[in-house]
């Protein structure tokens, strides 16, 4: 077992000439399976071709996409874990002092948008090899959509970064099917999951709104992301100015999918080459990923648009293996810090109609009744956890969907075992604001069932003996939030929890978003209720300090 290779050196220490794939990320490489890049890497290693890995290039630098070479197939192109504009920039538009996905937590160096910088360098340098974009910046700007940071609808981020295919979503079916499609000189079409440019739009695809009147009419842009919403599942058709965008349906994951992924031969570190630490890696090194996708389809989350809201689930036998595995390592200290997924206990949930469905979130606005609960197993999985030799403790840290779990049926003892075993500490909830309207903006429900869940935790935890506390986490200047909404909340929570939280993050409309969409044009384009918006910065920012005061 060994790294990709990052270097020539490497390379010629393989034995090979060149490689097939060059993989560019914004971010350290961290062969570690919660980091795509290496994900991505592990899955076209295990096809046999030989990938390389260009992490963190100097974007001032053109020739810094040349280090390892002219790759036989393509370049894939990724900005890293994190939109780029939101890992550079608050909130409130002003740059952040740290970048967790480098060494060092080191002050960030990237370029804006940074896949179209790092893409016109390989089209300067390698005209003729083809590119491919992928992560979640081009995965959440794969359309015509509103851009906080610049303030206005940009276009499809595979026209400004002249890419030749856009791979959404978490990508490892997509990278393998066009890496046999370049390999063997065939075309890019019709491959799900993917976006491309065509001269002509499929006959059976959904027509969007065209790009031109996206971005110049409002209307347009509500019936666009109208469209969106509710035909993921089908072929689409956006025009631009001289072509189609097209975007195919994502592909099917499935257990066996998720458990091949996992049983790479991942290294579970950082390149060695990295001499200082990267916080990134260090908050999930003891964590371990249960499944993917999410169905609760909150506004201002990009997850359900990115993995999509099939809940898919590793096997207990593949996540019982990774724990046995991490107990080898000297490092390891004996707790595990969470076995979870989007939402922890969401694990092997499903849906009876398997998803063939066009509401945009399972929860909202109100709970499904297809929803196959299953917290029991999610439960039990971390009783399985816990019992492996060499385990002393497993924690939740991510948190939970409260609201979920109260709908369970089995929800009183099952909460009662997760507080006497599981935490550690505090557990996380995101109840995110009381107003039922910047709630109804959210796609959360009512915090009917919150006072309940609070006073269960209070109770076991104080018949167990424990010292463990609930921390909400709490969202400033979304859409329907005015500043008496955000008075109200802090009285709400106080009253529920007895304290003030700090946890309040203000607002971000991201990139393809519901939430982005009501913030740019103040309507919900789904259900057409108009939301106050606070968009100047002084005003959001007095909203935001509310709870600090
Ligand atoms: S039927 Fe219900 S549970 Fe299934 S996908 Fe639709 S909203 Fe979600």
């Amino acid at each position: 077992m060994d790294f990709l290779p990052v270097t020539k050196e490497e390379i010629v220490k393989k034995g090979w000439k060149e490689l097939d794939i060059v993989i560019i990320t914004g971010d350290a490489y961290v062969d570690h399976p919660a980091f795509g890049t290496a994900v991505i890497g592990r899955v076209l290693e295990e096809k046999g071709y030989r990938v390389g890995i260009i992490s963190m290039p100097d974007w001032r630098d053109p020739s810094s996409v040349t280090l390892l070479g002219r790759p036989r197939l393509f370049f894939g192109v990724t900005s890293g874990a994190v939109d780029s504009m939101l890992s550079k920039y608050t909130a409130f538009k002003r740059f952040r002092s740290n970048d967790p996905y480098r060494p060092g937590d080191s002050k960030f160096d990237r370029p804006d948008r940074a896949v179209i910088t790092y893409c016109n360098h390989i089209k300067n340098n390698f005209k003729d090899v083809p590119v491919i974009l992928g992560g979640i910046e081009s995965s959440m700007r794969r359309i015509a959509h509103f851009d906080f940071w610049s303030n206005r609808v940009r276009r499809s981020i595979i026209e400004d970064a002249r890419a030749d295919i856009l791979v959404y979503g978490m990508g490892e079916p997509q990278i393998v099917e066009i890496a046999g499609r370049i390999s063997g000189g065939e075309g890019l079409m019709n491959i799900p999951g993917t976006i491309i440019l065509s001269k002509e739009a499929p006959p059976d695809a959904v027509m969007l709104p065209s790009e031109e009147d996206s971005i110049n009419d409002i209307e347009s842009f509500l019936e666009l992301y109208r469209l969106f919403f509710r035909n993921q599942h089908k072929v689409l058709a956006q025009k631009t100015a001289k072509r189609y965008i097209v975007h195919y349906p994502p592909p099917h994951t499935d257990t066996g999918v998720l458990d091949r992924v996992f049983a790479l031969p991942f290294m579970n570190l950082p390149h060695p080459s990295y001499r200082e630490t990267i916080p990134a890696y260090e908050m999930i090194k003891n964590s371990i990923i249960s499944h993917r996708g999410c169905f609760s389809g909150c506004s201002f989350c990009s997850l359900s648009l990115h993995q999509g809201k099939r809940i898919v689930s590793r096997s207990s036998n593949s996540i019982i293996t990774e724990i046995k595995n991490l107990t080898k390592n000297p490092e390891f200290n004996g707790h595990i810090t969470d076995i979870g997924g989007p939402s922890a206990n969401m694990y092997s949930f499903g849906c009876a109609v398997n998803y063939r469905c066009n509401r945009e979130s399972c929860l909202s606005p109100s709970i499904c009744p297809k929803i196959r609960f299953n917290t029991a197993k999610w439960i039990s999985l971390l009783d399985d956890a816990a019992s492996v030799k060499g385990v002393k403790k497993v924690s939740i840290g991510s948190g939970i969907r409260y609201d979920l779990f109260m709908k369970d049926p089995d929800s009183r003892p099952l909460l009662k075992k997760l507080v006497n075993s599981f935490i550690s500490g505090q557990l996380k909830i995101a109840p995110e604001h009381t107003s039922e309207r910047v709630l109804r903006a959210m796609r959360k429900q009512p915090i009917f069932n919150l006072r309940e869940f609070v006073r269960l935790f209070k109770d076991y935890t104080d018949n167990a003996g424990k010292k463990q506390y609930l921390i909400p986490y709490l969202m400033s200047c979304h859409p329907g939030c005015e500043y008496r909404d955000m008075k109200d909340a802090k009285k709400d929570i106080q009253a529920i929890f007895n304290f003030i939280p700090d946890q309040v993050q203000a607002f971000i409309p991201l990139p393809m978003t519901l939430s982005s969409v009501i913030y740019y044009t103040g309507i919900d384009p789904i259900t057409n209720e108009s939301f106050p918006v606070t968009k100047d910065i002084a005003e959001r920012r007095k909203q935001h300090n509310l709870f600090f005061e």
